[in-house]
């Protein structure tokens, strides 16, 4: 049964094109059901779904000949294919699944796109959501479960070095979020107490401990209390200096700021040190912080923290009072961290990446970027370059 018309113009691309066509078409007053349009390089692909129901096949064919009189008088190539009506059920349950590659090679991609194949999905829609320092996609898929296509990406990003994530489209990913992020390795490239350390003199035990917390070998909180330790009796002075040689991770003032200006919140929640952490927030606009404190006496560091230990629990609390505060849907939350530290919270936000992180946190995160940008993150968000680029240039 010939219920629509499904035409494709394809060729060079000018201003103009789609309007004599829709022009040529106007007289049989079809109902358009959906047109998709891509230019990729001057070259211009249209879709144009029309209903033809109830239509006799006299009607069909004079509009068939004005598009493609339309297209011929432009010098472009038209095909037209008669159909059913679309089923609209596989429109419904979509998925979206961002695509992130440096470079992104065929290859890769042709994994990706087999394996929405076989877990039952069609990718409807493929848009380019950024061409710099990454090249990021986003493909609307239909037909597909969540949680099992979820699990084959994984697979696929682990074996192919593609950075995905799967999430579901719709109202959700509208609306302000709250960032939570980790500091150490994540938030800067550094790892604070090393660098303290250095200045301690124990620069080499400090690493070595935090190496096995970051495992996942040694308990967070047991391996704060012996790295602290280590580093009794160094000068307070010292710390000024540490923050002076903290560098902050390539794209964490893009994100930071592209976040802030789009109405999101932005909270650190560190197992390092407030004495450290809390001129970084500042200087990219972040007042939540929730760190570890450093005890002082004399002078000195007297080897003892105050107050309550940020451990991998106190994270993930961290997180959802900072949500409770904001009035932020836990779904809507994004935790961003690379340490076995930040499993609970990366596991306890609506979307949990692992950033340039172990495999233990790779595996369990929600998703993994392994680029060592920072504003690569606002891909997963649905965030385009160029609205990251607009948000620069606000005040
Ligand atoms: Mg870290």
């Amino acid at each position: 049964m010939t219920d629509t018309l499904l035409i494709t113009i394809t060729g060079q691309d000018r201003p103009g094109v789609t309007t004599a066509l829709l022009e040529a078409l106007a007289p049989s007053g079809f109902a358009v059901l959906d047109i998709e349009q891509v230019v990729i390089r001057g070259h211009l692909v249209l879709g144009l779904l029309l209903s033809t129901q109830d239509r006799s096949d006299q009607e069909r064919q004079v509009a068939m000949d004005a598009v493609c009189a339309a297209a011929g008088s432009l010098d472009l190539h038209c095909q037209i294919q008669p159909g059913a009506l679309e089923d609209d059920g596989r429109r419904h349950g979509r998925l979206l699944v961002t695509v992130i590659g440096n470079p992104l090679c065929p290859a890769g991609l042709g994994s990706v796109a087999a394996a929405i194949a076989n877990r039952g999905g069609n990718i409807d829609r493929i848009v380019r959501v950024a061409s710099k320092p990454v090249t990021a996609l986003e493909l609307e898929v239909s037909g597909a479960d969540h949680e099992p296509l979820r699990q084959a990406l994984a697979s696929v990003a682990a074996e192919s070095g593609v950075d995905l994530a799967v999430q579901h489209s719709g109202l959700g990913r509208r609306g302000s979020r709250l960032v939570v992020m980790d500091v150490d390795s994540t938030l800067i490239q550094d790892e604070v107490i090393e660098l303290i350390a250095v200045h301690a003199g124990c620069e080499a035990q400090v690493a070595e401990v935090t190496q096995r917390a970051m495992r996942g070998e040694l308990d967070f909180a047991e391996s704060l209390r012996e790295r602290v330790a280590l580093l009794a009796g160094t000068p307070v002075e010292s710390l000024a200096q540490v923050r002076e040689q903290v560098r902050l991770t390539p794209g964490a003032r893009t994100l930071c700021r592209t976040l802030h200006q789009l109405g999101n919140q932005v909270a650190l929640v560190s197992g390092g040190f407030h004495e450290v952490v809390d001129s970084i927030a500042s200087e990219i606009g972040v007042s939540d912080v929730r760190a570890n404190r450093l005890e002082v006496a004399d002078g000195v560091l007297t080897g003892r923290t105050l107050g309550p230990v940020i451990d991998r629990a106190a994270k993930a609390s961290a997180l959802r009072e900072f949500a409770a505060a904001y009035e932020v849907p836990i779904d809507r939350t994004v935790a961003i961290g690379d340490g076995a530290n930040d499993l609970d919270m990366l596991a306890a936000a609506g979307l949990g990446i692992a950033f340039n992180a172990k495999p233990l946190v790779r595996q369990q995160a929600h998703t993994a970027v392994n680029v060592p940008y920072l504003d690569t993150v606002l891909y997963l968000l649905g965030i385009t370059r160029e609205e990251i680029e607009r948000a620069q240039l606000c005040p």
